[in-house]
């Protein structure tokens, strides 16, 4: 599963920093940066969890073929 955020919504609340650390993170300057953008089994509970507690809905998980 691959995650994505797009950074036109997100507002740096850091929500998904907090669900998923592995995952997401923010910077200094507060921007948030995907870090494994390539979600491997063990952490996509807590990817999707981000995703959905995302309050601009920036984040979007693609399924695998
Ligand atoms: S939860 Fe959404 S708005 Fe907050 S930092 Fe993550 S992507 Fe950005």
């Amino acid at each position: 599963v691959k995650v994505h955020a797009d950074m036109t919504r997100c507002i740096g609340s850091g929500m998904c920093t907090t669900m998923a650390p592995e995952v997401f993170e923010l910077d200094d300057s507060g921007t948030l940066h995907v870090t494994t953008p390539q979600v491997s089994p063990d952490l996509l509970d807590a990817t999707r969890q981000a995703a959905a507690c995302c309050p601009v809905g920036a984040i979007s998980l693609l399924e695998d073929e």
